[in-house]
């Protein structure tokens, strides 16, 4: 059985710095969104559509994830034409498209279905939570002259940090909660290593991690806006192996601490 993959702090703290980063009118939000989408589209010359015509096979994987993830929003797939490993999401000005989700073409032809999948169904993470709505406006208000105040800005960063780790999750579900699946993506994605190529077991990629994570917890280097990724792959761990909503809270817990106390 699968627990539930909201993160309740990282939920509170989006509500607190929604009302927050008010007084944006619904036409100011619009109109902050209509720019966005006109600088994307500048770029969309290196971007290469995901559709039905055009790239069936894997236009049917993005659209079995959004279904696995009982994500209704449309989503505007596309393949962006940097060499790194990665994915984004955005939020589009479009009412039929309402959010553009991109993964590289790096990504697309090094990680398998089921890798590719786990990217998805983390950019589609973004989609559910819309943690980036608040993060889009907090930049707009705050980056230039006007200044939020200080605790304002460590509550915007773990919000970051937070978002990152429920996304991960939603990764996680879209695999069909392979945690070795989930832990060989990790390791490749962000360590640039092949666990079946090298013949590496995933007990031992855990157990690398949990030496690793000790040091994170005690002061180590967080991550500006992605967790360490020792940090990310135990909260997988433990989303994975707890047997309640009330264990996995309460083993997190030492893990949102270290976030919560991080230096910004
Ligand atoms: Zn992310």
């Amino acid at each position: 059985m699968n627990l539930n993959p909201v993160i309740p702090q990282r939920k509170t703290l989006h509500k607190r710095l929604w009302n927050f980063v008010q007084p944006y009118t619904t036409f100011q939000i619009d109109q902050e969104l209509e720019e966005q989408k006109f600088a994307y589209l500048d770029e969309s010359c290196y971007n290469f559509p995901i559709d039905q015509d055009t790239t069936p096979a894997l236009y049917q994987l993005c659209q079995s994830v959004k279904e696995r993830l009982h994500v209704t929003d449309n989503v505007d797939f596309k393949i962006a034409g940097n060499m790194q490993l990665n994915g984004s999401c955005t939020p589009s000005a479009s009412k039929e498209f309402p959010s553009i989700i991109t993964v590289s073409i790096s990504a697309v032809n090094t990680l398998t279905d089921d890798e590719l999948a786990i990217l998805i169904g983390h950019e589609l993470g973004h989609v559910i939570t819309k943690d980036w709505l608040v993060q889009f406006f907090f930049h707009k208000r705050f980056d230039d002259a006007e200044r939020a105040p200080q605790f304002r800005w460590h509550q915007f960063h773990i919000l970051e940090l937070l978002s990152e780790m429920e996304a991960d999750r939603y990764g996680y579900l879209a695999c069909g909660s392979k945690l070795d699946t989930y832990i060989s993506y990790q390791y490749k994605f962000r360590g640039g290593i092949d666990q079946q190529r090298f013949g590496v077991s995933t007990d031992t990629f855990l157990k690398a991690n949990q030496r690793l994570m000790q040091k994170f917890m005690h002061g180590g280097w967080l991550g500006k806006q992605h967790p360490a990724n020792a940090l990310r792959i135990e909260a997988i761990r433990l989303f994975a192996t707890c047997k309640t909503d009330r264990e996995l809270e309460t083993k997190m817990q030492p893990i949102i601490d270290s976030i919560e106390n991080c230096d910004d």
